[in-house]
């Protein structure tokens, strides 16, 4: 299939207060430029999950059966430290990376978090996180400081039992609003809230959470349940379609769709007709969006995934911690991504369900 390329919008280095470069631009080693994949899909997010770790249990992601404590999770030895990451990332940006996001396993479980995304904040992209929240009130303001840009908090429910049932770890509501207000108050806005929908779960909390925060000025986002790794179960009639959440809130709120803010955004947004702000629709399973799929992920023990439904991953960490410099590093994420051929959620099907995939709380969303 021929697609065409995306541009690559070049992005400036990020300057120190007394205007001098704080990033140094690619040497030639590094510069192997922008790199495209097998449907010429750009190289352009990397998402790092620092931690397979979690304060949560969300049903459809570490159910108890399977993350409970017989779970191996990873030892710290095996985990990439905050130079190791740097070094990674520094890389990915030179072959275009332009947005960072920071996830997990819950990622304000990681020690010292703000420190590397202080590490993060000095190369020239938009640095973003996605946390279940619940450490947020305690953590905004240094993650602010540190040069965070953009947050995202997932909330599955405003209906506290359901919330409970949903995270299984005995979190409240009022402990991720918590999390939302003093995000705020340390100056991120809007702050994107994630909402998995899950018929029969959380499905009746669709409308509540709209009229929470509509005119908040913070963007709801519904996610449609997905087929991610082995141990949830899902099933495809436990999907509420995004074209159905729509249905549901107009027929409350009058709905006008928006335009997408950049190619390849993943969100469909949609503008209340009364001016109280916008939501967007993560149709994943029912309109895939892999044609502009331009996301790499890293592990925390450093495996590098072409694919959120990637069976296998890319070892690294042979290379960051054996000889390699940075020219061979290059080579292997830009060889990683030249081969891609990934776009699982448009051949999903029955059969694809019970493939041997990476773990969402391990790779991230
Ligand atoms: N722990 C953090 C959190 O929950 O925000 C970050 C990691 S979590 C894996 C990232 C996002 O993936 C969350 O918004 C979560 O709700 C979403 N997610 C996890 N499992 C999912 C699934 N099976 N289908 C759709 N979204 C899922
Ligand atoms: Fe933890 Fe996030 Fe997965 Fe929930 S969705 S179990 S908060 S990693
Ligand atoms: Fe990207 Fe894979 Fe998701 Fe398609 S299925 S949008 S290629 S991560």
């Amino acid at each position: 299939m021929d697609r065409p390329s995306i541009p690559i919008i070049p992005v400036p280095p990020r300057h120190a207060l007394d205007g001098s470069v704080l990033v140094h631009p690619p040497s030639d080693a590094e510069s192997g430029a922008a790199v495209s994949d097998q449907y010429g899909r750009p190289l352009r997010d990397l998402r790092i999950s620092v931690t397979d770790r979690c304060n949560f249990r969300c049903v459809y992601c570490m159910p108890r059966a399977h993350f409970g404590r017989g779970h191996a999770f990873l030892a710290r030895a095996e985990i990439l430290d905050f130079d190791e990451i740097l070094r990674v990332a520094r890389l990915s940006v030179a072959l275009g990376v332009r947005k960072i996001r920071l996830t997990g396993g819950e990622p304000l479980l990681r020690r010292d978090l703000d420190r590397l995304v202080a590490m993060l904040a000095m190369l020239p992209v938009e640095l973003t996180l996605t946390t279940n929240g619940a450490l947020l009130a305690r953590q905004a303001r240094a993650l602010k400081s540190a040069g965070l840009d953009r947050l995202t908090v997932s909330l599955d429910a405003l209906d506290d039992d359901r919330f409970r049932a949903i995270n299984d770890a005995d979190f409240g509501v009022a402990d991720v609003l918590a999390g939302i207000d003093a995000a705020v108050a340390a100056g991120f806005a809007p702050i994107k809230i994630n909402m998995v929908v899950q018929r029969g779960r959380n499905d009746a909390d669709i409308v509540p959470m709209a009229a929470r925060f509509r005119g908040s000025g913070h963007i709801l986002r519904f996610i449609e349940y997905m087929d991610v790794g082995a141990t949830n179960g899902w099933r495809l009639d436990q999907v509420v379609p995004a074209a159905e959440v729509v249905r549901r809130l107009e027929a409350r709120w009058p709905l006008a769709p928006l335009g997408e803010n950049y190619r390849g955004e993943v969100a469909r947004r949609w503008r209340y007709r009364d001016g109280a702000g916008e939501i967007g629709l993560i149709a994943s399973v029912t309109q895939p969006f892999c044609g502009d799929c331009t996301r790499l992920r890293l592990s925390p023990d450093g495996h590098l995934y072409a694919c959120l439904f990637a069976g296998r991953g890319q070892a690294l960490k042979p290379l960051l911690r054996g000889a390699a410099d940075d020219r061979m590093l290059t080579a292997a994420i830009a060889g990683l991504w030249r081969a891609r051929n990934d776009r699982y959620s448009e051949q999903r099907s029955a059969a694809t369900a019970g493939l041997d995939k990476v773990e969402m709380s391990y790779i991230g969303g």
